[in-house]
C-alpha cells in the first residue's frame, strides 16, 4: 500500500474524518497522516478550503482517501476506498464537518443545524456497520453566555435559542443528546467540547475573533474590537487541540469533555498583544458595536481531560500566535496579489 517501514504512532490505523477541508479537520489528518494512518476523508466544501485538501493529497496520496459529499445526504465513497484499497476497518470517525463561526451561523443556519443533527446520525448509520467509535465534535457555546465560571461539564448552560448563534448551539446540544442515547443503548460513541481553538488552517476571513485580528492588522493596520474588549476567551493552539481529540477517542470515554486553554485573556488584551506583535507603531485599536448574545467569559474546566486523558495544552498563547502569522501573512499576501492582478487596468 506504498508506506515506508519506519514506525510511527498510527501506522497501520484508519481513521474517518468529516470537516476534513476545514481547520481543525485538515490538522487532524495532517498529524494522523504523519504519523502513518489511513485517514479516510469528506467535506463539501461549505466552510473549508481546497488548499487544504490539495496539500494533503499531494503529500500522501497512498494514505489519504478523500470524497465530496455532503454528510447530511450519508456517506458515499468511503466502503469504495475501503474495499478498493484494502483497509483495516476505521477505528474512529471524527464528526467535525459543521460551520464554526458566528458569522456562518445566520447565513448558514439550516446546513448549521442538519450537520450536527442529521449529518450525526448517518456517521452513527455508517459506523455500526465497522464497529467505529464517533467522536461528536461539540463546543463551548453549549453553556451559552455561562453563569459559572470557568466552565464544568455539569454546567448546563445559558443559551438564548432565540438569537443569531441559536441554530448552532441548539444543534450541537441536539448532537450530544443523540450520542448520549446512542450509548445509553450500548455504542461506544462520545462527545468533546471544543472551547476556541486556532492556528494554521483557519479560513484567511473566517471572522473568528483571531482571524479577524490577523487580518485587520495585516490588511488595514486597525484592529476592530466588538464591546469594550472586556469579555473575555481562552484560546488553544490546533496541535494541542488535536492531541486532545485523539486522547479523547483512545480513553474510551464517553461523556463530555471540555477541551481548550485555560488562559484566560480579554479580546482587548488579545488585540493589544497582536497589534504591537505583529502591527507597528500606527497600528491602531477601534471598538465597535457589540455582537448579539457574544458570552461575556469562555475558559474551560480542565479538570477532567487532566484526570481522564492525562491532556493539557502545552503550546502558550504568544508561541501559538507567532506559530500561526506567518500563514495568515503568506495568506493574505497571496489573496491580496490575487485580487489585484483580476482587476481590469
Ligand atoms: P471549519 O469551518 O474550518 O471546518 C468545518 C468543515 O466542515 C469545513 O471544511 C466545511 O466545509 C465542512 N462541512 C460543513 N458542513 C458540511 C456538510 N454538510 N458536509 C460535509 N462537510 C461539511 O471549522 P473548524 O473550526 O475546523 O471546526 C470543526 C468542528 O469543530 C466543528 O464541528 C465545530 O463546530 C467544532 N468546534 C470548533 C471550534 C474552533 O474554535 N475551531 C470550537 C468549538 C467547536
Amino acid at each position: 500500500m506504498g508506506k515506508s517501514s519506519i514506525h510511527r504512532k498510527y501506522d497501520g490505523v484508519c481513521f474517518a474524518v468529516t470537516g476534513a477541508a476545514g481547520f481543525l479537520g485538515s490538522n487532524l489528518c495532517n498529524y494522523l497522516l504523519e504519523q502513518g494512518a489511513w485517514v479516510l476523508a469528506l467535506d463539501n466544501f461549505l466552510t473549508g478550503q481546497h488548499r487544504n485538501i490539495q496539500d494533503i493529497k499531494s503529500r500522501y496520496p497512498h494514505q489519504f482517501f478523500f470524497a465530496d459529499e455532503n454528510i447530511i445526504e450519508g456517506i458515499q465513497q468511503w466502503d469504495f476506498f475501503i474495499a478498493k484499497n484494502k483497509l483495516p476497518h476505521p477505528k474512529f470517525l471524527f464528526h467535525l464537518a459543521s460551520p464554526a463561526s458566528p458569522v456562518d451561523f445566520e447565513r448558514l443556519w439550516r446546513e448549521t443545524s442538519l450537520a450536527n443533527t442529521l449529518g450525526l446520525l448517518k456517521c452513527f448509520d455508517w459506523a455500526e456497520k465497522f464497529d467505529t467509535r464517533v467522536v461528536f465534535a461539540s463546543t463551548s457555546e453549549v453553556y451559552g453566555n455561562p453563569a459559572a465560571h470557568p466552565q464544568m461539564e455539569d454546567h448546563l448552560g445559558e443559551v438564548n435559542f432565540h438569537g443569531p448563534r441559536g441554530c448552532y448551539d441548539e444543534a450541537k446540544r441536539l448532537g450530544e443528546a443523540l450520542v448520549y442515547q446512542m450509548v445509553n443503548k450500548g455504542a461506544i460513541h462520545g462527545v468533546v467540547r471544543i472551547f476556541n481553538t486556532y492556528g494554521p488552517g483557519m479560513r484567511l476571513t473566517d471572522g473568528r475573533v483571531i482571524s479577524s485580528f490577523f487580518q485587520q492588522v495585516y490588511q488595514n493596520n486597525r484592529i476592530v474590537v466588538h464591546g469594550d474588549g472586556h469579555q473575555t476567551r481562552s484560546f488553544c493552539y490546533s496541535r494541542d487541540m488535536v492531541r486532545a481529540l485523539l486522547a479523547y477517542a483512545y480513553s474510551g470515554e464517553q461523556s463530555p469533555i471540555n477541551l481548550g486553554s485555560v488562559e484566560e485573556v480579554s479580546v482587548l488584551q488579545l488585540a493589544e498583544l497582536i497589534a504591537q506583535r505583529f502591527g507597528n507603531w500606527s497600528t491602531t485599536i477601534e471598538f465597535a458595536q457589540r455582537r448579539k448574545d457574544d458570552p461575556q467569559r469562555r475558559r474551560p474546566d480542565l479538570s477532567r481531560a487532566r484526570d481522564l486523558l492525562d491532556w493539557t495544552p502545552t503550546t502558550t498563547l504568544i508561541e501559538g500566535l507567532d506559530l500561526t502569522a506567518k500563514y495568515f501573512y503568506d495568506g493574505l499576501k497571496t489573496e491580496t496579489a490575487r485580487v489585484l492582478h483580476a482587476q481590469p487596468n
